[in-house]
């Protein structure tokens, strides 16, 4: 356990710093992040560290998930700053790999997940879910953990990583970890600090949707349509474009008809351009609490 984490663009450096970590007998938690540290990644870099395992927190703005004209080159870099973050949170190792390291000239395998990667933002970003797996699957073999953290903001990565994970037996335990809010109920994310002060007022149509979609559930309301209709209502009054609003199964993420009713759990998933930038949120009804 340290209170400066060590810093390093290198794999062979990760790679021996795991595999010494491993020999005394630790247990490896990974926390794979694009960096612009933020509260609800230190919720999960809390949770990699708690129970004393050799803490990875990696910090890889992944080129391959971004599509030609989304936000790749402007995406917020700041290293020196999420560094600082992470001192005195009992991190032990920081790595940072340049895309050069990471792929290289002539790379042509790629881990891809059927099915549960076809809809939300799967059909809105094609390729992107291939592009996580890819590098995700890389960071797993690079550090060797037992648990992998993740936030369920990214609920369908969430998904497709556990698929991923039990698809091709990689012995890693997936732990999902509760969206952490702004204090107004704005879903954290690297990408607020794109937001002018306008925007991020009406960024908050999102979570006022979700909110009413639980105060209608908790009245009893269970018709799909409803439900999801309260939540674009609130986002379509707000936004400029409108990736999704839709509702699906919690577990398989099939997208449900409106008329159906509510069985198990029902996930509401948000994509929505707010000027031109792009925030995702979602709700589980029957499971989170958002007041
Ligand atoms: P990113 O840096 O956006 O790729 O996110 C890295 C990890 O942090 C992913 O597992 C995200 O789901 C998670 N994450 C991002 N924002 C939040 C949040 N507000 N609450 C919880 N987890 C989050």
């Amino acid at each position: 356990m340290k209170n400066t984490p060590d810093l390093t663009t290198e794999i062979s450096a990760v790679r021996a710093a795991c595999d010494n970590a491993r020999a005394s007998n630790h247990r490896i938690a990974l926390v794979p992040t694009m960096g612009a540290l933020h509260q609800g990644h230190l919720s999960l870099v809390d949770e990699a560290t708690k129970g004393g395992d050799f803490a990875v927190v990696t910090v890889f703005v992944n080129p391959t998930q971004f599509g030609p004209n989304e936000d790749y080159r402007r995406y917020p870099q700041t290293l020196e700053n999420d560094m600082e973050k992470l001192q005195g949170r009992n991190v032990s190792m920081v790595f940072a790999p340049s895309a050069k390291a990471m792929y290289l000239p002539g790379a042509a395998t790629t881990v891809g997940v059927a099915d549960i990667t076809d809809g939300l933002c799967g059909a809105s970003r094609p390729g992107h879910f291939d592009g996580v797996t890819t590098v995700v699957a890389k960071l797993f073999n690079i550090v060797g953990p037992c648990r992998a953290i993740f936030g369920r903001k990214d609920y369908q990565q969430l998904r497709v990583i556990k698929r991923m994970v039990q698809d091709l037996n990689m012995p890693i335990e997936i732990v999902g970890m509760p969206i952490f809010r702004e204090p107004d109920g704005l879903a954290m994310s690297s990408r607020n600090a794109y937001l002018d002060k306008t925007e991020r007022v009406r960024a908050l149509s999102l979570v006022a949707g979700l909110k009413a979609a639980h105060q209608l559930y908790q009245n009893g309301e269970r018709q799909v349509g409803r439900l999801k209709n309260t939540v674009l209502e609130s986002v379509t009054s707000s936004a400029d474009t409108i990736d999704y609003v839709t509702a699906a199964d919690a577990n398989t993420l099939e997208t449900l008809e409106d008329r159906t009713t509510v069985q198990d759990k029902l996930l509401i998933a948000i994509a929505a351009h707010i000027g031109s930038t792009r925030l995702i949120d979602n709700t589980v009804l029957g499971k989170d609490v958002l007041k």
